[in-house]
């Protein structure tokens, strides 16, 4: 068993039945979630033949960073080494009012949830080399952990002139919008989110977390169903059939009317509002006759519209529109009265597009070995 994979109560039962006292599951978690710790020796206050017992029981693993990129106070990419050699991305976004979350001095963590992905939408860097595997609860949850933990001890070489401690936490929202379909992995990814959002966890609130999918029907509708509040992003791409279909191979499964009719019913259960995530790529989806039905599609859904220019993935023949052409789509949404934004940064380097950073690694390493 993993740890990481735990849930309080789950770990509680297993305690239980080796007769310890009921506060300890709260003080293994607590060394877990609060203090971070990587080794079950850290974990001063339990008995050391309870350690023993734990770890002989439980894997107590963590994430290895094979590459950090990106300048402090920016977005920073983290590409992390699973046990299996595997590599996945988690993306740390300085906090921007305008998109998932309220404002803050905090970031959004964006994660992943597959290594590789089986979707294959045609613009998107991560699902060049398709699906290899699902990730585990505790390799989604570690994410969250590991850049806490790489934050803290960024703060502390900072401040150890002054001996200021680190923030007890930089993540304040996270977005599940990284490698992966994130719906195709739906049972780890929801334990994960349950341990991520709990106060002995994670303690994000689900509020904070939105859950992004390029549109899988059948689990939006299962999603509906969960009692906890997670906010929905679609990626959409494209407001008709015939536009998405060119770039999106899952619209010939789940076509526009169906994902509207799943999103109506998450609306329903939930009232939460949905955004629409839309990559504006030059020559396929950009032209202003395009938001006609865009703004239809999202008065409908009482949706917001978050609009991202394409960041150039090597190896791919798509490219991203010119700055006027953005600002005259965004314009052109705008007149039509429907909650849009538009991302204006200018650092769309070659390993901005999700997955990229994992793709030139791979190459690299590849390369090396030959
Ligand atoms: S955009 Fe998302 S769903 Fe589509 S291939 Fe990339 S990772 Fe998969």
């Amino acid at each position: 068993m993993v740890i990481k994979s735990q849930t309080l109560e789950e770990l509680s039962a297993v305690l239980a039945g080796w007769g310890e006292p009921a506060y300890r599951a709260g003080q293994v978690l607590a060394w877990i979630y609060a203090q971070r710790v990587t080794q079950w020796e850290a974990m001063t206050n339990l008995p050391r033949t309870l350690r023993e017992k734990l770890a002989a029981q439980f894997k107590l693993t963590s994430l290895e960073l094979a590459r950090v990129q990106g300048a402090k106070d920016t977005t920073r990419k983290f590409l992390w080494r699973l046990a299996d050699g595997s590599f996945v991305e988690s993306v740390l976004i300085p906090a921007n009012p305008a998109l998932y979350g309220e404002a803050s001095d905090r970031h959004t963590l964006c994660v992943s949830t597959q290594v590789g992905c089986a979707y294959g939408c045609r613009f998107c860097a991560s699902g060049l080399e398709g699906w290899k595997r699902n990730l585990g609860t505790e390799e989604i949850v570690d994410q969250l952990l590991a850049v806490e933990r790489h934050a803290a001890a960024e703060s502390r070489s900072a401040n150890a002139a002054t001996g200021e401690p680190p923030p007890e936490k930089v993540v304040s929202n996270l977005v599940i919008m990284g490698m992966g379909e994130p719906l195709a992995n739906y049972d780890n990814l929801l334990k994960a989110l349950r341990i991520i959002n709990a106060p002995w966890g994670g303690g994000i609130g689900a509020r904070k977390i939105t859950i992004s999918t390029s549109g899988l029907v059948p689990q939006i509708r299962k999603l509906a169903d969960d009692p906890l509040q997670f906010r929905l992003a679609i990626s959409l791409h494209g407001a008709t059939n015939a536009t998405r279909e060119k770039i999106m191979p899952v619209n010939r499964k789940y076509p526009i009317e169906q994902l509207v009719e799943a999103c109506e019913y998450y609306q329903r259960q939930k009232g939460r509002m949905i955004t629409f995530e839309y990559i504006l790529i030059s020559g396929v989806n950009d032209a202003l006759t395009e938001t006609a039905p865009l703004a239809a599609l999202a008065k409908r859904l009482h949706a917001k519209i978050n609009l991202i220019p394409y960041n150039l993935v090597e190896g791919l023949p798509w490219q991203r529109p010119t700055e006027a052409q953005c600002e005259a789509f965004l314009a052109a949404l705008e007149k039509q009265r429907v909650p849009c934004t538009l991302r204006r940064e200018k650092g769309h380097d070659i390993d901005a597009a999700c997955g990229q950073l994992r793709l030139r690694t791979k190459r690299e390493l590849a390369a090396r070995s030959r």
